[in-house]
């Protein structure tokens, strides 16, 4: 591999090129960080550059192999969500209210993928406090498709998948509440996984709704994918729904066979709403895993089309208190020259929020307001229990669902922005496995119209692994997700 075609080597590649000393991490880190300096003004994916930083610790890393210790990921450059603490670097959430917050400390996640020896390039732009399927809502202008650069990439994580997507990073790490990873990766033509809740400490993530953010890897492939995670995932005691069991080696477990594998196509997922052009490559892609020797098989999980409905009372009702925390005094944004503390709190909430934050504040209060709080919080708590054993039922008959990640392709910029529901709906697919605590991935499957599509797996509890390896066997056996998108090349 030349010089000038670095970026197209794999997250997998790139380790063994370091350890073989084929090149240097300076040298790729430079590399990328000269893409995104020539090519993200088109994107508009990253908010902050951490150049310097970066090189830095790209000499570190070349040291380190010089000397014969490198870590796993030993100088391989990433990117991280800008809803990541980062220690001395701008964490701003996408939000003009912590436009100004430089963090104090590192999130376990970022922390962990420094002691795997990844080097940090800077951060991706996101929706507003993760609020969002399009980054539109982002404080710091809508981030664009590198596949159409009228589109957009799908948010929230759409800075991550669409810097992923034209090779300005090897990888990125994104959160997923209601599908922000799954969906983007979709809509960009790359992997990202969702792992099972609790899998990854959400310790110095900034927290939009507590019981069902999780953080996971976006990369081009499975297999780069599992390279990350492997490093972020486990115990945290600063993070007390993480779960204290055994990382298992992702890397190693991508080998499993597919064949009889059992495979479940919920129904739910292929009716009404469903693009045709989507509903044709999906169609195509699980004939690859029959190929592959997997069983095939139609479920059905009924209360699945409760999901939107239930999450936009439970995410709204945690997102509401969870940005209680922004008043104004402590940090983040403030109001000029405050009347007295009530005009403080209201104007520089006023000033700090976009609208859609707001909405969901005004939606989260209001469930949560006595007599309100049985109609509707505990119905959907309710209601998330029923999709839950709707999974694990459907799991007693199949290892892994399948089905379309997103409905339709990326859209254009400005098509929803208007109606909120029609936005709430592009997630229609992917926000069940949050409710029911499920690992879940995306992968491309194709294209339609020139636009890529992403073919979603969910798993049972932990099953990370599992899902990781079927879509290792179904990228060895196409060739989609290495698709780069024209002009990025
Ligand atoms: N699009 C969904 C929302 O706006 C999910 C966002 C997410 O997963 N962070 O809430």
């Amino acid at each position: 591999m030349t010089g000038e075609s670095l970026h197209l080597e794999s997250v997998a590649g790139l380790v063994r090129g370091l350890a073989e000393r084929r090149f240097s991490s300076e040298a790729v880190t430079r590399h990328f960080l000269d893409r995104i300096a020539r090519l993200d003004a088109r994107l508009n994916s990253i908010v902050t550059v951490t150049a310097e930083t970066a090189l830095d610790q790209a000499r570190e890393a070349d040291g380190r192999i010089a000397r014969g210790q490198p870590r796993p990921l030993e100088g391989v450059p990433l990117l991280h969500k800008d809803i990541f603490c980062t220690q001395g670097v701008r964490t701003a959430c996408g939000s003009r209210m912590l436009d100004n917050f430089v963090s104090p400390y590192d999130a376990t996640v970022v922390s962990r993928l420094r002691a795997a020896g990844a080097v940090m390039l800077g951060k991706a732009n996101m929706d507003e406090f993760a609020m969002g399927s399009s980054n539109e809502t982002s404080f710091y202008g809508p981030v664009r498709n590198p596949w159409d650069t009228e589109r957009v990439p799908g948010g929230s994580s759409g800075g991550s998948a669409a810097a992923v997507a034209a090779r300005l990073t090897p990888a990125a790490t994104g959160t997923d509440t209601g599908g922000s990873i799954r969906q983007p990766a979709a809509l960009c033509g790359i992997t990202g996984l969702k792992p099972t809740y609790g899998r990854v400490s959400r310790w110095g993530m900034i927290a939009f709704a507590s019981s069902l953010d999780q953080a996971g890897p976006m990369a081009v492939s499975a297999e780069d994918c599992a390279h990350l995670l492997r490093a972020m995932a486990g115990f945290d005691e600063r993070d007390s729904t993480s779960m204290n069991r055994p990382v298992p080696d992702y890397v190693a477990a991508l080998e499993a066979p597919v064949d009889g594998l059992r495979v479940g196509l919920p129904r739910e997922w292929f009716g009404e709403g469903l693009d045709a052009g989507v509903a044709e490559v999906v169609e195509s892609a699980v004939a690859v895993l029959r190929e592959l020797g997997a069983e095939v098989r139609e479920v059905s999980l009924p209360h699945v089309g409760l999901s939107v409905p239930a999450y936009y009372v439970v995410a709204p009702a945690e997102a509401s208190s969870n940005l209680a925390r922004y008043d104004g005094v402590r940090f983040g944004y403030r109001c000029k020259d405050p009347r007295d503390l009530h005009d403080l709190y209201v104007r520089s909430r006023s000033e700090g929020f976009g609208a859609e934050v707001k909405r969901r504040i005004l939606i989260g209060t209001y469930a949560l307001s006595a007599g309100y709080y049985d109609a509707y919080y505990r119905k959907a708590q309710q209601i998330r229990r029923l999709i839950r054993e709707d999974f694990l039922r459907a799991f007693e008959t199949v290892d892994v669902l399948a089905g379309p990640t997103s409905p339709t392709p990326a859209f254009r910029i400005g098509e929803r922005t208007r109606d909120p529901v029609s936005m709430y709906l592009s997630d229609v697919n992917t926000i069940a496995a949050n409710l029911a605590g499920l690992p879940a991935l995306s992968m491309p499957a194709g294209f339609t119209a020139g636009l890529p599509v992403g073919l979603q797996l969910v798993g049972r509890d932990f099953d990370e692994g599992r899902l990781l390896g079927v879509a290792h066997r179904f990228q060895q056996a196409t060739d989609w997700h290495r698709r780069v998108p024209p002009g990025f090349e």
